[in-house]
């Protein structure tokens, strides 16, 4: 007899029966070993019967256009507007979490918005967003829902991005990715220590994630990496992280390093000073790192796109609304004719840095 599971009951994917009867999620390197009734540690995905199901297809904890750089994305689309949404759960425990409401969340009142795929593609073109964003919390937990709604916005034309920690199994990440366009990925420190003590996983899943991005697939990607006061901010692992970035991924994956603000399980540590993320971008970009970023504080030169060829200011950000644009219609330096990375129309967006949330309505 079935338990009662409470939440959709959309068939998942990704998981195997055990000899022991258990039923193993094989969506992330958690393996979530699950009797009848039980959740995976996402909250999200269940076992109900003889299969595993997710319980939050369908179903959103909120709309709202943001400007694509507080995804952030600096070199896909810049200055468009984005529809951005999330669900609830995550498969991190992270202390610092900065989205502990939504990630943390129980309680499925808390999923006010009943978002169909095809709805959610179709309020987009109408909103005259260019993309959809997967985000607030980890979309690989709800990987059938964002992979449908991925879909139904390719068949109008519009993209989608990720932004999610790339803590997923080999498998599971192919099929996900394969119907992005763009993520951003969190790595969030270079120590297993790290991972495993305040984020309860494995900084080797990430790496493979984001070595597969780069050589696997036509995703445009870029890296952020908040940064802790005494937690990962060191020279000696912020030295180590841009050197795996640029000699894996290349010189061309952007890195942003942003301030991080007292939440959740670390309520007492300081704010990140503006001072540390320039010191972690200049190291960055000693290391050959050509795009790096500061974020989540007032700085134009550290938000702003250079061009590594001459030096000339690209795309001028003010926190996230475009001032400059040096780029020709193809996307190189007006000034020298080097290309820069990324995705790029013959002009700007336009949407500024507004934030406006939206209801849709099934
Ligand atoms: S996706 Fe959820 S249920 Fe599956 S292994 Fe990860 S935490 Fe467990």
């Amino acid at each position: 007899m079935a338990q009662d599971v409470q939440g959709s009951h959309f068939p998942a994917r990704h998981w195997h029966r055990l000899d022991d009867g258990r039923i193993q999620c094989d969506v992330c390197p958690r393996f979530c070993k699950l009797a009848d009734g039980q959740r995976g540690l996402c909250f999200v995905r269940a076992r109900a019967g003889e299969q595993m199901v997710l319980t939050t297809y369908g179903r959103s904890s909120g709309f709202c256009i943001d400007p694509i750089e507080k995804k952030p994305l600096n070199h896909f689309l810049p200055g468009t507007p984005i529809l951005s949404f999330g669900t609830a759960g995550c498969n991190l425990t992270c202390k610092f979490c900065q989205n502990w409401d939504i990630s943390k969340a129980r309680e499925f009142d808390r999923l006010v918005d009943g978002a169909p795929p095809e709805l959610i593609a179709q309020a987009a073109k109408a909103l005259g967003c260019r993309s959809v964003a997967f985000t607030y919390n980890d979309p690989v937990i709800f990987l059938e829902y964002a992979i449908d709604t991925a879909r139904a916005c390719r068949a109008l034309g519009i993209k989608t991005v990720a932004v999610t920690a790339g803590y997923v199994t080999p498998e599971a990440g192919a099929e996900f990715f394969a119907a992005m366009d763009a993520a951003n990925v969190d790595l969030k420190a270079f120590t297993e220590d790290f991972y495993r003590t305040v984020c309860g996983g494995h900084l080797a899943a990430v790496q493979d994630t984001l070595v597969y991005l780069k050589r696997e697939t036509e995703v445009w990607f870029e890296i952020t990496t908040l940064l802790i006061p005494g937690e990962n901010d060191s020279d000696g692992e912020i030295d180590a992280l841009s050197r795996w970035v640029a000699t894996s991924l290349g010189p061309d994956v952007p890195l942003h390093f942003t301030a991080f603000h007292p939440d959740w399980k670390m309520s007492e540590k300081p704010p990140t000073a503006s001072s540390t993320l320039s010191r972690a971008r200049s190291l960055a970009k000693a290391n050959g790192i050509r795009h790096v970023y500061t974020g989540n504080v007032q700085d134009a030169s550290g938000g702003s796109t250079w061009c590594h060829g001459c030096g000339a200011l690209l795309i001028g950000r003010d926190w996230y609304e475009l001032s400059d644009w040096g780029l020709d219609q193809s996307g190189h330096c007006r000034q020298c004719g080097t290309r820069l990375a990324g995705i790029f129309e013959a002009s700007p967006g336009t949407w500024g840095r507004k934030r406006q949330p939206v209801r849709l309505q099934a």
